[in-house]
C-alpha cells in the first residue's frame, strides 16, 4: 500500500498543527508510531485516503458515524439547513423537536440542554450536581474517559479510595483532590470511597457500559443499580456518561438496558449525526439549578445550532427504522466469530468483548472487566494488529482501549471482506509469534 501522500500531508500538518493532529488519540503514539493516514473522502462504510487507498471504516470517528459517511438522509438535512441559514442565536423549532425526540427515546431526560461536545456535557453535569447538593467531591471510575475538563483529567491516588492526582500537566492538585477514582465492576471499592467521603460527594459519575478501556459491560446485571443505590444512600447524585452509549445499542440509553434511572445524563457523539454536539439532562428538579431558572451557569454561542439539531433529527429518523440495531449486532457477531476463529487457528490468544454492534479485541487470555485487566493486555501485539489491518484496508482506532464500531451501512460484503482480511492479518501475526 502506497502512503506517500499521507506522509507528505502529515509532514505539512506537523509544521502548522501541533503534533500534526487535532486530538491526541489520532496520533499513532500508542501503536508504536507511524504516520497517521490522511483521509480525503468518505462514502457509506468506506473512506479513501489521499493516496487513493480504500478502507472499510470501523473507527466511525470514535463513535458518532453510526450511519457511515455521506448518508443521503444526513446530507439532505445538512443541505436544507444550510439553505435556511445555520446559526441564529435565538430559539428555533428544530431544537424543540430534537429535544422532544431525545426525551421520547430517553424519558429520564425530563429537561435537557444542548451543548457542543461530550466534554462540555459532562463538565456541566458536575457543576449542576454540585449546585444541587451543595457538595464538592466527585467519584469516577478508573480508565473511564469523560472529556478533557480539568476535573476529569484526574487519576487514582495512591490507594483505593484516596484523593486523586492530576493526570495532565496544568491540572491543579486542588482540583484533583476533589475527584476520587475507584475500579469499575467493584461495588465494595465504591462503598469504601463513599464511606470515607460520602458527606461531601456531589456525584458518582460512570460510563454505564464503558467504551474507554475497550467495550466493557457491567459484570453483574445489578451492578449499575448498586452504583446508583450506593450514591443515593449517601445523598449523592448518580450521573451516567452516555456520550458513547446513548443510541449505540438500541434506540435509547444504556440505562434502559439495565432498567435503571440515573439522576443526570451526559450525551454526545451519535446524537449529532456527525456534527459537533453534546447534551445533558435529567431530573427536572435538578436541572432547574441551571440558568436562567437557577444559580448554576452554563451557556454557549453554538449551543443548539440549527445545523447540529437538524442533522441530529435526521440521524434519529434513520436509527428508528425497525431492525437497524439487530442488523448491526448480527454483523458484529459474525465478524467477532471470524476474528476468534482466525486467532485460534494461528494460536494467537485474544479475548473479545462485544456489546451489540461494538466490540474490542484484546490480546491476552484473560477476560477484561476493569481497567487494570485492559492495561495488562498485550500492547505490542495490538500495535501489529492495527498496522496490519490498515495495510489490508481495514481501519480501526490506533489504541487497544478503543472499539470497532459496526455501522448501519456496513454491508454483508464489507463484513466478508473484513473477515478475509482478518484471516490474512492473523496469519502474519501467528508467524511473528
Ligand atoms: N465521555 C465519553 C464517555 C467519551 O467517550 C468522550 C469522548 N471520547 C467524551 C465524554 C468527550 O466527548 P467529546 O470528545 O465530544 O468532548
Amino acid at each position: 500500500m502506497n502512503n506517500a501522500q499521507s506522509h507528505l500531508w502529515f509532514h505539512r500538518a506537523e509544521a502548522v498543527i501541533l503534533g500534526g493532529v487535532n486530538s491526541p488519540s489520532r496520533a499513532y503514539k500508542s501503536v508504536g508510531g507511524g504516520t497517521p493516514i490522511v483521509m480525503a473522502r468518505g462514502e457509506g462504510s468506506k473512506f479513501y485516503d489521499v493516496d487513493g487507498n480504500t478502507y472499510i471504516d470501523y473507527l466511525a470517528a470514535y463513535g458518532p458515524s453510526i450511519l457511515g459517511h455521506a448518508h443521503p438522509h444526513i446530507t439532505k438535512a445538512i443541505v436544507r439547513a444550510a439553505g435556511d441559514g445555520i446559526l441564529y442565536g435565538t430559539p428555533t423549532t428544530w431544537e424543540v423537536e430534537f429535544a422532544e425526540q431525545l426525551r421520547a427515546g430517553i424519558p429520564d431526560l425530563e429537561r435537557l440542554r444542548f451543548v457542543n461536545s461530550g466534554t462540555e456535557a459532562v463538565m456541566t453535569t458536575l457543576r449542576v450536581a454540585r449546585a444541587y447538593t451543595g457538595r464538592t467531591r466527585v467519584i469516577k471510575f478508573e480508565g473511564c474517559y469523560h472529556g478533557h475538563s480539568d476535573a476529569m483529567l484526574v487519576a487514582a491516588g495512591s490507594g483505593p479510595s484516596s484523593m486523586g492526582i492530576p493526570d495532565s500537566a496544568g491540572v491543579t492538585r486542588a482540583t484533583a483532590e476533589e475527584v476520587i477514582t475507584v475500579p469499575f465492576n467493584d461495588l465494595s471499592s465504591l462503598e469504601q470511597a463513599l464511606a470515607k467521603y460520602g458527606d461531601d460527594v456531589a456525584a458518582v459519575l460512570v460510563e454505564p457500559i464503558v467504551g474507554n478501556f475497550g467495550m466493557v459491560a457491567p459484570a453483574e446485571e445489578t451492578y449499575l443499580k448498586g452504583v446508583i443505590d450506593l450514591a443515593h444512600e449517601k445523598g449523592a447524585l448518580c450521573i451516567f456518561d452516555e456520550v458513547i452509549t446513548a443510541f449505540r445499542f438500541h434506540y435509547g440509553s444504556a440505562a434502559q438496558i439495565y432498567d435503571v434511572h440515573p439522576d443526570l445524563y451526559a450525551l454526545g457523539k451519535i446524537i449529532g449525526g456527525g456534527l459537533p454536539i453534546g447534551a445533558y439532562g435529567g431530573r427536572q428538579d435538578i436541572m432547574e439549578q441551571v440558568a436562567p431558572l437557577g444559580p448554576a451557569y452554563q451557556a454557549g454561542t453554538m449551543a443548539g445550532n440549527p445545523l447540529s439539531m437538524r442533522t441530529g433529527i435526521a440521524c434519529l429518523e434513520v436509527l428508528r427504522q425497525p431492525g437497524t440495531y439487530d442488523a448491526m449486532a448480527k454483523k458484529a457477531a459474525h465478524l467477532v466469530q471470524a476474528i476468534e476463529a482466525s486467532a485460534k487457528t494461528q494460536g494467537v490468544a485474544i479475548t473479545v468483548n462485544r456489546i451489540g454492534g461494538a466490540f474490542t479485541v484484546y490480546f491476552g487470555e484473560h477476560k477484561v472487566t476493569n481497567y487494570q485487566e485492559a492495561v495488562a493486555t498485550d500492547s505490542a501485539m495490538f500495535a501489529r494488529f492495527f498496522h496490519l489491518l490498515a495495510a489490508n484496508g481495514i481501519l480501526i482506532a490506533p489504541s487497544k482501549y478503543e472499539a470497532w464500531f459496526v455501522s448501519a451501512v456496513h454491508s454483508d460484503e464489507d463484513i466478508e471482506r473484513t473477515c478475509a482480511a482478518v484471516e490474512r492479518v492473523f496469519q502474519e501475526l501467528g508467524t511473528i509469534e
